[in-house]
């Protein structure tokens, strides 16, 4: 029980609002579900626009 005055705090990296480590919480390191989401978000976006710029140049060379 006195572990959680224990518990360390981190930052989220998504909203840098500072929340207790809690291994029940899901989503850590990010504070809540939204945070993980758009942080997901954020990758996916950025894969999607590399993925699409070598679909669009190798769209010549692979002119099979
Ligand atoms: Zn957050």
């Amino acid at each position: 029980m006195t572990n959680i005055n224990k518990a360390p705090v981190v930052t989220c990296p998504q909203c840098g609002k500072e929340h207790v480590w809690n291994t029940a919480n899901r989503y850590r390191p990010f504070c809540s579900e939204r945070c993980k989401m758009i942080d997901l978000g954020k990758w996916a976006n950025e894969e999607y626009r590399v993925e699409q710029r070598e679909q669009e140049l190798s769209d010549d060379d692979h002119h099979a």
